[in-house]
């Protein structure tokens, strides 16, 4: 998606105000009344109109006259509002080029105000799997409270939240600097994803490193669920950093068996593939034992010495609460079920996510003026929200 940041330049105080308005209506409303959103907003002499007639022009909300006259927010709306208070906050000041397009989610480079350049992860979860399947709009039909804002605000909130904790225990992984919203601010990481490169100088210790990482994770209580060489960066002198963590379960996981031996078969074939590596050979080189390892070298899990109270204890600090973690693997696993069988009707994503009506936002300390019973109403539409998502269970 592009992400036109010039944008940023004209929108005004105003224009941001009416913005996050409509990010509280979102809270308990799929498409927030205009007149609420006037309300909520509280410019003078009828301000809002014209400021909404704007923000439209720029793709930032969506205009929705088919029940009753009212906006949503768009991806884009809710990049601005993340990258505002980024910006507020002076985590950046400019945002450069995109660098990559994962999965589910957009990359993009952004630079401090001493020049360094750091990476921005704009989260998008939904965005693939959401292409698909009339069963999708059923499944998110009884969670009502998972739409994309809330998705990817968790997904944002829980990578933030795996990266400190991996940085802590030494692990190599981006430095997790900031997030807001849906977005997650780390450093860059220099060197290209494993998949693009073509040669290495030492393909058996680059093997045994990454594999070590898995089980190196496992002692940790943790498995990646996405461990491959999409996900692993290489630098110039062969040093691997890993990325990509929302989707990471704890060992004690009903699947953590088949989550680990997955992640160890990927890597297995990428080097036998790509590198031409036969594995028994090189790991009695490298250490010059097979302990733990099964005939084929692969490390098995039931003889890692797993710790698994790493997301209680860790990641709790980090404000990513078990609750939090519940929801996000009930999405993540209910995606993969239905990916099994789906067919690949296309379906709009931001349409579909629409049936969703209530979302928990971030959004209250951008109306610092607002007090009284009207955040005493936003108390409340989130209580709301979150009684409603667990009823529905
Ligand atoms: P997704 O969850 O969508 O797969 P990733 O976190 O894997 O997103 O990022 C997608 C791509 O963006 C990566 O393959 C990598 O090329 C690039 N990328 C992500 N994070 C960084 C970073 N910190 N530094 C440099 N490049 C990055
Ligand atoms: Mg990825």
């Amino acid at each position: 998606m592009k992400l036109d940041v010039d944008v940023l330049r004209y929108l005004s105080k105003d224009d941001f105000r009416v913005l996050t308005a409509v990010e509280l209506g979102m809270r308990n409303h799929e498409i927030v009344p205009t007149e609420l959103i006037d309300r909520i907003a509280r410019l003078k002499h009828g301000g809002t109109y014209k400021v909404l007639k704007n923000l439209l022009k720029h793709k930032l909300l969506h205009h929705d006259s088919s029940k009753y006259d009212g906006f949503r927010l768009t991806y884009l709306g809710y990049d601005f509002l993340a990258i505002k208070t980024m910006v507020n906050k002076g985590v950046f000041v400019a945002v450069g080029r995109q660098i990559g397009v994962g999965k589910e989610s957009d990359i993009f480079e952004v630079a401090r105000e001493d020049g360094t350049v750091l990476a921005m992860k704009l989260h998008r979860l939904g965005r693939v799997s959401f292409r698909a399947v009339k069963s999708k709009r059923d499944y998110l039909r009884h969670r009502s409270s998972y739409n994309w804002l809330y998705l990817s605000r968790l997904a944002a909130l829980k990578e933030f939240a795996f990266m400190k904790a991996l940085e802590t225990h030494g692990f190599p992984v981006p430095n997790a600097v900031e997030h807001n919203r849906h977005c997650v601010v780390m450093s860059l990481v220099q060197g290209y994803p494993l998949v693009q490169v073509k040669q290495l100088q030492n393909p058996e210790t680059v093997f045994e490193s990454i594999i070590g990482q898995v089980v190196r994770l496992a002692e940790h209580g943790l498995i990646h669920c996405d461990f491959n060489e999409f996900n692993i960066m290489i630098d110039d002198d062969e040093k691997i950093t890993m990325i990509d963590f929302p989707q990471m379960v704890s060992v004690s996981h009903r699947n953590a068996q088949m989550y680990f031996d997955r992640d160890v078969e990927c890597i297995f074939k990428f080097f036998r593939k790509r590198f031409n590596l036969s594995f028994q050979e090189s790991i009695d080189d490298i250490d010059g034992s097979d302990e733990g390892r099964d005939e084929a070298g692969k490390p098995c899990f039931s003889e890692i010495e797993r710790s698994a109270g790493f997301l209680d204890r860790e990641l709790a600090a980090s404000g990513f609460t078990r609750k939090d973690e519940e929801n996000i693997q009930r999405f993540i696993e209910g995606e993969a079920e239905s990916d099994t069988n789906s067919d690949s009707e296309g379906v709009d994503l931001v349409e579909d996510l629409n049936e969703a009506d209530t979302v928990d936002g971030d959004s209250s300390h951008l109306l610092e003026q607002d007090e009284g019973d009207e955040s005493q109403g936003k108390e409340e539409s989130r209580e709301a929200c979150e009684s409603s998502g667990s009823e529905k269970e």
